[in-house]
């Protein structure tokens, strides 16, 4: 049965487990999910350190506006500063280097001037100038990345500054694709009369691994019942999840829902209240295996990708999907459908008054090019056969 777009979202993560994880060293985490919590074992930086080439010294002793103090020895960045600051002294000290002991400042070389063994400063300098202290950017015990996080830069960064070599993420989803049609060509070979180029399977892969899931096998079959059991059915084997494109109508030709039952999956719905996308249909497998059915429209295809199995992806990486929902002006008519969810392909722009929409172009489910340079979709009510210019209506963004 036919089920709104909410239901089927919720539908969809009701049937998502968590996948297991695995540690991988920082090099290979990028774009990983975070397991657990990652908190700081010890302050970072673990010293004080100076933030500037200069002079390390006390800064009482410059409190009559002016000091020449004797130059004692050096702290060099990568080394311990053995040697401690006492009243009327000063250290030379690198970016990054140790402070002394009982150093409380740092000059900056530019404002002093360094003669034979002493240093001359014209001012006063203040407690704590130039000190980086111990701590300052991480506190020992403090929670920094959270799980679910998607490692990105400065995420690496920030583990390996707090000592974690091989963080602990969660397995990447493994997910088969699998194309229906016998009109369906790679692009580079011969078009055969009535063939058209399959632009799901190279979309579709390349959404997975946006994701962060890993491509594990994409596939293609005829329209015949017992070829498309076999490739299913072969697909199958190993993954978390399976997407098929095409076949999923009620046409004479359409095989995937007899084949998903044949191959012993259960049907969670079959058909969503949304304009593209409405033979979209779910199903899963006894051992917790999620496959979408998309429909062939290269539109709906990426559509059912974006609102369902990105959230499923998401899940089984243990995050929510980020959703940005945001109210817009149609600066131009945006297209219902009546009973459904319309989801309008949009093009965003910011004035004064907040977020402006225009639809990409022709909404039909087949014009593939109407995906090109979205970075909005407008979701116009089951009940509204349109939005007027003008009108306000709600967008989700998407990046
Ligand atoms: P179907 O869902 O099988 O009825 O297909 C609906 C439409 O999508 C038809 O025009 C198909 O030719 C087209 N289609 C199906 N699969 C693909 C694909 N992989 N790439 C591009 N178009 C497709
Ligand atoms: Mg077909």
């Amino acid at each position: 049965m036919a089920v709104s777009l909410d239901e089927a979202r919720d539908a969809v993560l009701a049937h998502v487990r968590v996948l297991n994880c695995e540690q991988v060293v920082l090099d290979d985490a990028l774009g990983r999910a975070l397991a657990a919590d990652a908190s700081a074992p010890d302050d970072v930086p673990p010293f004080a350190a100076s933030a500037m080439d200069g002079f390390a010294i006390r800064a009482a002793d410059t409190n009559a506006g002016c000091a020449r103090l004797e130059l004692i020895g050096e702290s060099k960045a990568g080394m311990g500063a053995d040697v401690a600051v006492r009243s009327g002294t000063a250290v030379r000290i690198s970016t990054g280097a140790p402070m002394p002991q009982d150093a409380d400042a740092v000059v900056p070389q530019e404002l002093a001037t360094s003669e034979d063994s002493t240093v001359r400063i014209d001012r006063q300098i203040a407690r704590g100038w130039h000190v980086r202290c111990a701590g300052e950017d991480i506190r020992a015990g403090e929670l920094v990345v959270a799980a679910g996080c998607l490692l990105g830069p400065a995420e690496l960064g920030v583990l390996a500054s707090m000592n974690i070599p091989s963080p602990s993420v969660v397995r990447r989803p493994r997910v088969a694709i699998a194309g229906t049609g016998d009109e369906l060509t790679d692009p580079g070979k011969p078009l055969k009369a009535g063939a058209i180029r399959d632009s799901n399977g190279p979309a579709l892969g390349g959404a997975v691994h946006r994701a962060g899931a890993e491509l594990v096998t994409r596939m293609r079959v005829g329209d015949d019942f017992d070829a498309t059991v076999a490739v299913l059915g072969a697909a199958l084997r190993d993954v978390d999840v399976l997407i098929t494109t095409g076949g999923v109508s009620v046409g004479a030709h359409d095989h995937v829902r007899p084949a998903l039952k044949r191959l012993g999956l259960r049907e969670i719905f079959a058909g969503v209240t949304m304009k593209p996308g409405r033979p979209t249909t779910f199903a899963v497998g006894e051992d917790g295996t999620l496959v979408f059915a998309l429909p062939g429209n290269p539109v709906s295809a990426l559509m059912g990708f974006r609102l369902f199995v990105v959230p499923a992806l998401d899940a089984m990486l243990g995050r929510e999907t980020v959703i940005h929902p945001v109210k817009a002006i149609a600066d131009e008519q945006l297209p219902g459908a009546i009973g459904r969810t319309a989801i309008v392909r949009c093009r965003t722009t910011l004035h004064d008054d907040g977020w402006h929409v225009r639809p990409t172009k022709s909404q039909e489910s087949h014009i593939l090019t109407s995906m090109l340079g979205v970075d909005a979709l407008a979701l116009v009510p089951a009940g509204r056969d349109r939005i007027a210019a003008g009108e306000p209506v709600e967008i989700e963004l998407v990046g």
